[in-house]
Order: structure tokens, then C-alpha cells, then sequence
């Protein structure tokens, strides 16, 4: 196996791509079946290409465009006629944990309700690791989704719940990406059941001082029997100040605050919007913004939408339509963590959106890749223009419609990370 965990393939003659490591010179990768570049320019929301071809040089796209006019290079990957897309972005994924809760899976799926008071039985789990368990998890879990064409993910703590776990679980996230969050108020952790306040007066002292080096972003679980709106706002508002950006869960179990507060924060991202009022619609919509990018056409609080929980907890899916009926930028991500919705793979996500959530298949397939960099404030990802960072997969499939057409099936033949292929075409 590879350093991402592909297997290894045989050697063709005449190749000189070596899976993992950085080979110097360019790369043209042609013989493109259909190029998903984002490129709102190209004249449909997919910016779709015909007889594409993308040359990539030191780490970065650095040309698009017909492939009988491809400049020369050094290299080459025939796509053998496969879609090519931008990797998927992950804009919401909780990877720093011990153990998993297969049994209460199981439980749930036998009729018990979720109610999210499982993830204190990860904490415990989090806070008797080794770093190097956690860092052997967050590398397993880093690899999976990158064979699965995720080339950007987002990484929370919240498993912690200490000074010192809160702290130790952002610096192990940020050696694997630079979307690091600090989720201190995840929950209220059991010793201070009886005092709430005492809580969230740690997490916006001390807590935030030993997690905001190693973080970019602040976000609270704003949920009946997790965070009311005002210690939502507190925290938010403290980590606003020491510069972290804001994103909250909400909206996830039933109707409630989180949404609006997320907009008046000038949040990035609300995320779950399970059950929402055609007042925290209209909240979303007002934030839209024209200078975000060239369509001029995103909110700048971004709706992120997270299936893979509803399906793990038997539970509503997200009403799409409506938001996007509405004008709201959506991205979809995987909401990755042992408890709610314990997969890595953004293709079940998006084929969940389209059968699910009234999401076209060029919708969903935006959402996983555009919507994701939106939610993260990110215009080096997500899209395929020179300039942008040479993330990206060829599918072994003609189109990018069998994302959502072939659920469970692995399409994914190649994946470009910072121009660095890995694994063997
Ligand atoms: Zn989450």
C-alpha cells in the first residue's frame, strides 16, 4: 500500500508517475471524457468542458482549455475518456476520536432515538488515548476519504472537553489540514452537568487561549441539550474576538436559534439546517453577498447540509429545494465522527442529496466541491482554473451524473493532490 493507502498497481512501460511523491516538471492530464471545472464562465453552474485538458504545474492548475491546443509537458495521464472533477471539498468532518459506537448504531437502527448524548461516551474514549491513537485515526480516516476524492476536509476537536484534550486534538487536526475548529462547546461534558455556566465561562477562557493557536475556525452545537442561543453567542462572540471565524451546528434535531444566530454572526457556515422556518430561510437568503465570487451568487453564510447524519440516525433528510429555490448557497459534507454519521465518503453524500433532498446531480456534485470551498471561505479549491490548487480525480465513469447514478460503487480511479497523483492510473 501507498503512504494514502492505495494499492499499489503495476508498472506500465514507459510510466514515470510514482504515486505519493512530488515528480518535478508538468503534468497534462487529457483524453478527458467531460471536465467539471466550476467555472461559471463556461456557461452552466459545472462550468462543463468537452475535449479538455488541464496542465498542472508546481502544485497548481496552470492552464485549461481545448485539448488540441494542450501545451507540451513533461508528463502525461490519459483519463481514458473518465469525468474529471475538482476534489471534493469536506467542510464538516470530526476525525480526532478513540473508538466507535457500532453498538449504539446498531441500537438505533433497532428503534432507539438518537439524541446525541453518545458523544460522551467518545470523549471518555478521547481523553484515555495516546496522541499517537488519535493521529493513527485522523491518518486512517484522511486516507479513506482521500481515495474517495477528498482532497480538502475540515477538521473540529470537541471530543475533548479539557484544557489540555481540546488543545492536544487541534494540534493533532492541524497536521493534517489548515481547516482546523475548535468545538469545546460540543457538549457539556458530565463533570459539569450541574453548572453550565462554569462551563462555557472555561471554553471562552482558558479553553479558547490553548485551542485558538492551533485553530482557524470557532463553532457551538446550538441545539436543545447542548448549547442554549446565549451561551451560543457568548462563545461564538469570544472566539470572533481573538480572530477565529464562525460556524455553528444548527438546526439539526428540531427548530431553534442557531440558524439565525449564525447569520447574525456573519457565520461562514450553519450547518445541519434539518429543520428550518421560512424565517431562517429568509435570514440565509439576506446574507447573500455579490463579491464572493465570479457568478456573483453566493450567501456568505452558506448552508452545509449533512445526509450522511439523517441516514445513520433514521431521521428527515434536509429539505435542499427550499434553500436553493431560495437563493442559498449550499455545500454538502460528511459530518464524519463515530457517533452520528460514520462515513468519509462524499459520493454517498451526494447520491443521499439527489434521491433525498431534491438535489440535482450538478447541484450536489457543486455543493460537494464549490459549496464545500464556499463554507470554508476558499477560492484555492473547489474549482479547476489556472491558478487554482491542482486538486483533483478522474472517475471511471464518462460523466459526473454517475456519482449519484452509481451509489456505492468506487468510481474513483485517480486522485491529483497539490498536483502529486496518488495513486498509479
Ligand atoms: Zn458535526
Amino acid at each position: 500500500m501507498s503512504a494514502n493507502g492505495f494499492p499499489e498497481r503495476p508498472v506500465r512501460p514507459g510510466d514515470r508517475l510514482r504515486p505519493g511523491v512530488r515528480n518535478s516538471g508538468s503534468l497534462l492530464v487529457d483524453n478527458i471524457g467531460e471536465l467539471v471545472t466550476n467555472d461559471p464562465r463556461a456557461g452552466d453552474p459545472l462550468g462543463l468542458r468537452r475535449d479538455a485538458a488541464v496542465l498542472v504545474e508546481d502544485g497548481q492548475v496552470a492552464w485549461v482549455g481545448p485539448a488540441r491546443d494542450a501545451p507540451a509537458a513533461d508528463r502525461r495521464i490519459d483519463a481514458e475518456g473518465g469525468a474529471v472533477l475538482p476534489g471534493f471539498v469536506d467542510s464538516h468532518a470530526h476525525l480526532v476520536f478513540a473508538g466507535d459506537r457500532a453498538a449504539e448504531f446498531a441500537a438505533r437502527m433497532a428503534g432507539e432515538p438518537y439524541t446525541g448524548g453518545g458523544i460522551r461516551t467518545t470523549v471518555g474514549a478521547t481523553r484515555a488515548a495516546s496522541d499517537d491513537e488519535l493521529r493513527a485515526t485522523v491518518r486512517r480516516l484522511r486516507g479513506e476519504a482521500m481515495r474517495q476524492g477528498t482532497t480538502t476536509v475540515e477538521i473540529k476537536s470537541g471530543y475533548g472537553l479539557t484544557v489540555a484534550d481540546e488543545a492536544r486534538s487541534l494540534r493533532i487536526a492541524a497536521e493534517f489540514t489548515k481547516d482546523t475548529t475548535f468545538l469545546g462547546a460540543h457538549v457539556v461534558p458530565a463533570e459539569y452537568a450541574d453548572r453550565p455556566d462554569d462551563y462555557v465561562g472555561m471554553v471562552c477562557g482558558p479553553m479558547l487561549a490553548a485551542a485558538a493557536p492551533h485553530a482557524r475556525w470557532i463553532d457551538v452545537f446550538c441545539e436543545r441539550g447542548a448549547f442554549d442561543v446565549d451561551h451560543a453567542r457568548a462563545i461564538l462572540a469570544c472566539g470572533q474576538a481573538v480572530g477565529l471565524g464562525v460556524r455553528v451546528h444548527a438546526n439539526q434535531l428540531g427548530p431553534g436559534p442557531g440558524v439565525q444566530l449564525g447569520v447574525e454572526l456573519g457565520a461562514a457556515s450553519v450547518d445541519h439546517c434539518t429543520h428550518l422556518t421560512d424565517a431562517d430561510i429568509d435570514a440565509l437568503a439576506s446574507s447573500r453577498v455579490d463579491c464572493m465570487c465570479p457568478d456573483g451568487l453566493h450567501t456568505a453564510t452558506v448552508a452545509t447540509l449533512l445526509p450522511g447524519a439523517e441516514f445513520s440516525t433514521r431521521s428527515p433528510y434536509p429539505d435542499a429545494r427550499r434553500l436553493l429555490d431560495a437563493g442559498v448557497t449550499v455545500a454538502l459534507a460528511t459530518d464524519c465522527n463515530p457517533g452520528s454519521s460514520y462515513t468519509s465518503s462524499m459520493p454517498f453524500c451526494i447520491a443521499l442529496a439527489v434521491r433525498e433532498m431534491r438535489m440535482t446531480p450538478a447541484e450536489a456534485v457543486w455543493a460537494a466541491t464549490a459549496g464545500g470551498a464556499a463554507a470554508l471561505r476558499r477560492n484555492d479549491v473547489g474549482r479547476l482554473a489556472r491558478g487554482a490548487r491542482a486538486d483533483l480525480m478522474i472517475l471511471d465513469a464518462p460523466s459526473h451524473l454517475h456519482l449519484a447514478y452509481r451509489p456505492g460503487v468506487p468510481l474513483i480511479r485517480q486522485v491529483l493532490h497539490n498536483g502529486v497523483p496518488q495513486c498509479r492510473p
